[in-house]
């Protein structure tokens, strides 16, 4: 206790107890520590530096009216043009006016909320469409700094999984997946869709006279031609091989009968290349009250067995 009481003494006036040299060793520890925390400081930059190179996402600053001021590091947006054609102008000189807007609505609200605020938008770049995701912070000094990240593959690769390759109708999970969406959509408010089945006449027959290809073709060409005849917002799906399912939000069954019904005289009139006419049988159903995915379901697979047994081509409800 006595001993270290008496080192913390001698630490204190290192000069007046132990002479000039002394101090000059403590001054020489000065720098070394100092030489010491500079170099640590440089080390914890340059890692921070090599993270912000290895992260994908690009990061940049922008003033509170969305100039560009500086990207951080210095990186490219791969696939458009290089990030210092970028400093000195507004969001709104290279977005589209749309996104442009929704962007300096974010910018408003970071600096107004202290809050991160996320935006998604698609930009269409070289004739390609582009995912991305911007993450806009305020960094207390009136500028905000953004976080994009592109996420283009990612969206891709959902589409993938979610698509029918040979039709690009909704595939079978898809469809389960969203028809239970449209099923707690129309609980919640209180509203109904209706649901349209099709299947191809004797399509094991186009396949045995003109072959598979030609059978591809015709899937491929008889869903052009349903898309045609439906709204953006109805979901068109291949439920199995020559069967396709359509949701129709807020359809009621008699508005969904006239859908069907269209759709089989557009497919019946059209000309198929070298297979030639084609027909198609549907059954339609509504989800009401008391219903639910299977019952809906149920409903409009048993109106297709009616179609079909009273002689195809035609539509028939539940
Ligand atoms: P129905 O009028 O009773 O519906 O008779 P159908 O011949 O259309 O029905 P069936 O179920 O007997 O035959 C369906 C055929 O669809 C059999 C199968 O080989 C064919 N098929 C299924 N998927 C594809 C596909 O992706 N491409 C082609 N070309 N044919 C397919
Ligand atoms: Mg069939
Ligand atoms: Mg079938």
């Amino acid at each position: 206790m006595m001993e270290s009481k008496k080192t913390k003494k001698q630490l204190a006036n290192p000069v007046k107890k132990e002479g000039r040299i002394v101090g000059i060793r403590r001054v020489k520890r000065d720098f070394r520590e100092r030489n010491q925390a500079e170099e640590e400081l440089m080390r914890s930059v340059e890692k921070n530096e090599s993270l912000l190179i290895a992260i994908p996402d690009l990061m940049f600053r922008l003033d509170k009216n969305g100039v560009f001021l500086e990207f951080i590091p210095e990186k490219e947006f791969s696939s458009w043009k290089p990030s210092s054609k970028f400093l000195g102008k507004s969001v709104s000189e290279v977005l589209d006016k749309e996104t442009a807007k929704q962007f300096m609505l974010c910018v408003k609200r970071a600096i107004e909320t202290g809050e991160t605020q996320i935006l998604e938008y698609q930009l269409s770049l070289k004739g390609k469409s582009h995912h991305y995701e911007s993450r806009l912070m305020a960094d207390g000094k009136g500028d905000i700094l953004v976080v994009v990240r592109n996420f283009t593959r990612q969206k891709q690769a959902e589409r993938m999984a979610a698509i029918d390759p040979l039709t690009h109708a909704y595939n079978r999970r898809k469809f389960s997946e969203l028809l239970d969406q449209e099923i707690k959509r129309v609980e919640r408010n209180d509203r109904s869709f209706s649901m349209v089945m099709l299947d191809i006449d004797h399509f094991k027959k186009i396949n045995d006279t003109h072959g598979h290809d030609a059978g591809d073709y015709v899937l491929k060409r008889m869903t052009k031609l349903v898309r045609e005849n439906i709204r953006d917002i109805d979901i068109l799906s291949r439920y199995g091989g020559e069967e396709f399912v359509i949701i129709l939000p807020e359809r009621n069954l008699k508005g969904a009968i006239a859908v069907a019904e269209r759709i089989r005289k557009v497919i019946e009139s059209a000309c198929f290349d070298k297979v030639g006419q084609i027909t198609i049988s549907a059954g339609v159903s509504d989800f009401i009250q008391g219903d639910n995915r299977e019952s809906v379901f149920k409903k409009a697979d048993n109106a297709l067995y009616i179609a079909k047994n009273g002689g195809r081509n035609r539509v028939s409800v539940h």
